[in-house]
């Protein structure tokens, strides 16, 4: 028995996803005998693209079962759209969870599939359509999980980590004559991988391919021009002031898709996500189709707190519980406001100040309900963001000769020594090795823990010790805020 593993997505945000997948197999054999089981797999789906816009999906399972329920089941858009073939397979909507009910243990069976493109509330989205009808293919909502029966998915009332079992390994193998782009490299035939709690995006179409000296990816020639152009001159200037900052390069070039789904809604909306180095943005809304100064913000700050990530990841052991996802999320945001400032010139400093101003009024809710640690218990992800950003704002602040990359850097080389994970040990340590005073990382230490009797003043007090010059209306939120 093992502990379910579900990688969670956070919009504008993964943490740190599956070390275990996905892996790539390019081999155009997409002919009979290639929908076996794929080694190392505990079952096997085959999707095979149908050219009319629909897939085949082919379930090969090692052990035969009754009843499935796919782990990936938030948004409802199955039912309807997915079909069993033949007779003996029932898709229905049980208790939260997309179930597959035989009417007799199975090793296999198949389904039409048409896809929906939804937006599952903190989840993937299982297809982003871009403008010229090409699409990716999100393969984790394929995952399924054995149940005994509709009364043990009864039992499940809708959550996910009561279920018991044996979480198999993936294997997706997806056959088109389309196009496809995998991991950054464009396939033809078949593409495989594994996966377990995951998946992977997988691109089918004739979009155009960008390569650039630090990512590949599919930027939909649909968006309108200024995007297209922003992101060109954005891009580079991210991963360059990074690799600065960072002091390497990234060893392999990230992985980007940027979908547009047209400006018939009014003002914006988007979804990003990242899984490994891939990451995926999908914008659409009638906001786009003029040039915004507002947007272009955005849009740098999005990716730069992608890109961050990917730097992150690229040395030592990985991120530690959810509980210290600060470290990383709230990282991100602090190295993505400190670079978009940068990139605004005589702006910046506002930028930074208003950006700063909104992170203190979502944190100090979250510090006010409890320890920082527990934040995700309370329903308040979001503190990880809001309140982590305002750690490393003061650790950058604080840090002599040097900032928030210092301490980083310090930290992956202590993971990397020890063979640890990040963990919030290592973060002030890192920290007190790089220089920041002990009674500051104190300070900052009892934010996480619940230690403080008023964290309020608490972060103030430690804004206060690393120079920072904050100013601070009457209902105490942020108002203005001025580096050292
Ligand atoms: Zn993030």
């Amino acid at each position: 028995m093992t502990r379910l593993v579900r990688i969670a997505l956070i919009v504008v945000a993964a943490a740190a996803c599956s070390p275990a997948g996905p892996r790539g197999a390019a081999a155009n054999d997409a002919g009979p005998g290639s929908n076996g089981m794929m080694d190392g797999a505990g079952y096997t789906v085959t999707v095979r693209d149908l050219g009319d816009g629909r897939f085949g999906v082919d379930y090969l399972l090692a052990d035969a079962q009754s009843a499935l329920i796919f782990s990936r089941s938030s948004g409802d858009y199955r039912v309807g759209a997915w079909s069993p073939v033949g007779s003996g397979v029932q898709l229905e909507r049980l208790h939260g969870f997309d179930a597959l009910l035989f009417d007799a243990p199975r090793t296999e069976f198949s389904l039409i599939v048409e896809p929906r493109f939804v937006s599952p509330q903190g989840d993937y989205s299982p297809y982003v359509g871009f403008s010229d009808g090409s699409l990716a293919i999100y393969t984790g909502q394929f995952e399924v999980l054995a149940v005994a029966d509709t009364g043990s998915i009864a039992a499940l009332d809708g959550n996910l980590g009561a279920w018991q079992g044996e979480q198999y390994t993936m294997g997706v193998r997806i056959l088109s004559d389309r196009r496809m782009v995998f991991d950054g490299e464009i396939v033809d035939g078949s593409v495989e991988h594994t996966a377990r709690g995951n998946g992977a995006f997988v691109y089918l179409g004739d979009g155009e391919i960008t390569a650039r000296r630090s990512y590949v990816g599919v930027l939909d020639r649909g968006l309108p021009t200024w995007v297209l152009e922003a992101m060109d001159d954005d891009m580079e200037s991210i991963f360059e002031t990074y690799e600065t900052r960072w002091q390497h390069p990234l060893e392999e070039r990230a992985v980007l898709y940027f979908a547009y789904g047209g400006d018939e809604q009014g003002g914006y909306s988007n979804k990003g996500s990242v899984i490994d180095r891939s990451i995926l943005m999908s914008s659409s809304g009638q906001a786009m189709s003029e040039p915004s100064p507002d947007l272009r913000t955005y849009l740098r700050w999005f990716f730069a707190h992608e890109v961050a990530h990917q730097f992150q990841n690229l040395r030592g052991q990985g991120s530690g519980t959810i509980g210290e996802s600060w470290i990383h999320e709230g990282g991100a945001n602090t190295m993505a406001t400190g670079l978009v400032a940068q990139m605004l010139g005589e702006a910046g400093p506002d930028y930074l100040s208003a950006t700063y101003a909104r992170e203190y009024a979502q944190c100090l809710p979250v510090l006010a309900a409890g320890p920082l640690e527990t934040a995700h218990l309370r329903d308040q992800s979001g503190g990880f963001y809001a309140c982590g950003a305002l750690i490393g704002l003061v650790i950058d602040a604080a840090t002599p000769d040097g900032d928030i990359y210092t301490v980083w850097l310090a930290m992956q080389a202590l993971s990397e020594q020890r063979d640890e994970q990040r963990s919030r040990a290592l973060f002030f340590e890192a920290a007190g090795q790089a220089g920041v005073d002990a009674d500051l990382i104190a300070h900052l230490d009892r934010l996480i823990d619940g230690g403080a009797d008023d964290p309020a003043a608490q972060l103030r007090r430690a804004m206060d010790m690393a120079g920072l010059a904050a100013e601070f209306d009457d209902n105490n939120q942020l108002i203005t805020l001025q580096q050292p």
